[in-house]
């Protein structure tokens, strides 16, 4: 099956510093694969410039089409959402307002917003009780779950998920991860940026290892968790 998203020998900088040099990766339609690296690794800065918002050099390719020319919303018109670390909601707008905002990134809107907004609180249920309140008065796990909702306001093809887990308490982090299994199962293609490596590989299928800006060991997660080369540095065993 032809990827839907292909990441051929990337590069950018910022300034005079290679924060990407060389990066390739790949994830097929319906599958979820992982970057993980230490802090300062590049993967941000990879996803940022797979949705056009840093330039890069290199080659991207989106479900067979070059994306070398297009832009930010020529990209999330063909289905390619991220999901930023920062989350980049609207505090004082409502959970339903914030909800609406992910449908309207697209020109041409998909299905009617009310179905749309139907599925999400189907997926998130927390978040239809919610409707009315404002944002900045979720918790962090709601707030996570909102920005994922948001993301899926626009029915993405590929869902590129930067650090989820950040800041969240562990059995909310389960939530979160739970949550974005079930968003494969229903058919999303998912890239995870984690630094959490262990629950990053236990959640997808395939995985790629970035160090100072290059894509050092890639495998299937169930190989990359018995890799001894990532047990001591990233799994935390010995
Ligand atoms: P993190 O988990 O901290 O986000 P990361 O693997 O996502 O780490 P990046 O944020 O992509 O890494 O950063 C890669 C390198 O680029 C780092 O050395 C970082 O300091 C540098 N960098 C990132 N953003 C900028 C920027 N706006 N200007 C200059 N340097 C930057």
């Amino acid at each position: 099956m032809n990827p839907i998203l292909k990441v051929r020998d990337a590069q950018v900088s910022y300034g005079r510093i290679a924060a990407v040099h060389g990066a390739s990766i790949e994830v097929s339609p319906g599958t979820m694969a992982t970057i993980i690296g230490a802090n300062g690794a590049g993967k941000t800065t990879l996803l940022n410039a797979a949705v056009g918002l840093i330039p890069a050099t290199g080659h991207f390719e989106f479900d067979g089409h070059a994306l070398d020319l297009l832009d930010v919303e020529d990209r999330a018109e063909m289905g390619l959402c991220l999901v930023p670390e920062r989350r980049e909601l609207f505090g004082t707008m409502s959970v339903e307002d914030n909800l609406q905002l992910g449908y309207y990134v697209h020109r041409r809107q998909r299905g009617r917003m009310a179905d749309r907004m139907a599925d999400v609180f189907d997926f998130f249920p927390k978040l239809a009780e919610r409707r009315k309140q404002q944002a900045s008065t979720l918790s962090g796990g709601e707030r996570q779950m909102l920005a994922l909702g948001r993301a899926l306001m626009s029915q993405p093809r590929l869902l590129m998920l930067d650090e989820p887990s950040l800041g969240l308490a562990p059995l909310i982090v389960q939530e979160i991860f739970r949550i974005i299994k079930e968003l494969k199962a229903a058919g999303v293609a998912i890239l995870l940026v984690e630094q959490n490596a262990r629950a990053a590989l236990e959640c997808a299928d395939y995985g790629y290892l970035m160090e100072t800006g290059e894509v050092t060991l890639q495998n299937s997660a169930a190989e990359l968790l018995k890799d001894p080369r990532l047990a001591k540095a990233y799994l935390g065993g010995a």
